[in-house]
């Protein structure tokens, strides 16, 4: 038996704010990322691996807001966060703020399982992925025009939100990606890759490389993937939180996916969503948002994808 879970991001994402055209393009890019995924997960494949593929495969994608599509910071340039967790051995790795890394959450894995540490930022975390041979990009690499359109609109403000359209309509959409599995020896792992949050500055850091706020894997009880307004999620550790009332409080995953994301996050006013998936099976998509790009393969074997609140 093995699972598969993973999101594009969760906000305004409506029949509204997606352009017609657009809608079966996030959807083929969610489908060819499980794909991947369970391709790996059906040949006996780890968890970990798993969730690295499919995560790798969301980065490519310019659609989603990590690695190619990444948002722009303040200054106009890329700095990207990510995190990886395997829940068999609480092991876990994360980069943040790093610049022209092509896939983070490749090199988030070599921290885990090279570094010896568990969070590196900045210059040196960038000195490190020399010494891994981790694949860079130059700057233009992570040009989009959309991405790019986005900034030059906000960039004189201190508006540092998300993707949005115009100052007057701000689209609230996090398209920050993650990826949540079981294998079939029974391990979860979790990974999560931004850009952060548009215009962002000052070094600003998101809960997506923060252990136990935007990631989370333990084969106790689960994996967890969150995508949301960062500063919120670390306020309320919200993966790990998760983990501690199913083990804690003996909550099914469902269950504290939902306590945790429509009544705690909820009451913060924190918009986004998770995704999960524990050591029994069971998979669960929770978002409190209008909208979050997610799809997963069940335990039976039954795919979804889907973008809106209501499918
Ligand atoms: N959580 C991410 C951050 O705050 C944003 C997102 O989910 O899109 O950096």
């Amino acid at each position: 038996m093995y699972t598969i879970a993973i999101h594009g991001g969760a906000g305004a994402v409506t029949k509204q704010t997606i352009l017609e055209e657009e809608d079966p393009k996030f959807r083929a890019g969610l489908k060819a990322a499980l794909h991947k995924a369970s391709g790996i997960l059906k040949n006996n494949g780890t968890a970990v691996d798993a969730v690295e593929a499919a995560v790798k495969c969301l980065e490519d994608n310019p659609l989603f807001n990590a690695g190619k599509g990444a948002v722009y910071t303040k200054k106009g340039i890329h700095e990207l966060d990510a995190s990886i967790m395997d829940g068999s051995n609480l092991q876990a790795g994360a980069v943040a703020g790093v610049r022209n890394v092509k896939n983070p959450i490749s090199f988030a894995r070599a921290v885990m399982e090279k570094s010896g540490h568990v969070l590196l930022s900045g210059k040196g975390a960038n000195d490190f992925a020399l010494k891994m041979k981790v694949e860079m990009e130059s700057d233009d690499y992570f040009y989009t025009k959309q991405r790019y359109d986005q900034w030059l609109k906000v960039r004189h403000t201190d508006f540092y939100h998300l993707d949005h359209i115009t100052e007057e309509m701000p689209e609230r959409k996090f398209g920050t990606v993650g990826a949540v599995a079981l294998d079939k020896h029974g391990n979860v792992a979790a990974a999560t890759s931004t850009g952060g949050m548009i215009n962002k500055q000052f070094g600003r850091i998101g809960d997506s490389p923060i252990i136990g706020a935007g990631v989370y894997a333990n084969n106790k009880t689960c994996a967890i993937s969150c995508t949301g307004h960062g500063e919120l999620f670390m306020r309320a550790v919200a993966a790990y939180d998760v983990s501690c009332l199913m083990e804690y409080k003996n909550l099914s995953l469902h269950d504290a996916m939902q306590k945790v994301v429509n009544e705690k996050l909820k009451a913060m006013h924190a918009e986004g969503g998770m995704i999960g998936v524990d050591a029994k099976g069971n998979v669960s998509l929770v978002f409190n948002a209008q909208g979050m790009h997610r799809g997963s393969i069940d335990a039976k074997g039954v795919e979804y994808v889907a973008l809106y609140g209501d499918e």
